[in-house]
């Protein structure tokens, strides 16, 4: 176990609920600190590039499409073993199995619109972190 960094997305569905507040509630609770935020409207070329390796899903234009479709909330998360411990958090992709108590049991419509991204890995969230934010807009 270590102190580590991980890259989240509140996502559209949950922003046009008016849910980050809640959202973060949920995060911080969980004893993740919110190092980094801003909030913007992604691209479409930004959603390809981050979302590549689900370049040859079916469901991979309707992603794009979901995820240009209104603000995001960007974060780096810092905490012990914060990779698996906010994806514990988050809850399983699809809402019908995610546990009780995690954010995508609470807030997502959805196995599409399911309110939160939360990396996978450490190098993958080491590549995440770095097509969003900068060393010097993170503050742990
Ligand atoms: P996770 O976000 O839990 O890591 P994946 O990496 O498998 O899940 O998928 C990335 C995102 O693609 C999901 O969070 C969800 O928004 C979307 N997605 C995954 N599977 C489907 C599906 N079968 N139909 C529609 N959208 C999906
Ligand atoms: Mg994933």
């Amino acid at each position: 176990m270590s102190i580590q960094r991980t890259f989240s997305i509140i996502k559209p569905d949950a922003t046009e609920r008016n849910l980050t507040g809640a959202v973060n509630a949920v995060i911080e609770s969980a004893g993740l600190r919110i190092v980094a935020q801003k909030r913007l409207l992604m691209s479409r070329r930004e959603a390809e590039t981050f979302y590549a390796v689900h370049k040859e899903r079916p469901f991979f234009g309707e992603l794009v499409d979901f995820m240009t479709s209104g603000p995001v909330v960007v974060q780096v998360l810092e905490g012990e073993n914060a990779v698996m411990r906010y994806r514990d958090v988050m809850g399983a992709t699809n809402p019908a199995n995610a546990a009780e108590g995690t954010i995508r049991k609470k807030f997502a419509r959805s196995i599409g619109e399911n309110s939160v991204h939360g990396s996978d890995s450490p190098e993958n969230a080491a590549i995440e972190i770095a097509q969003f934010f900068s060393g010097n807009e993170i503050v742990g």
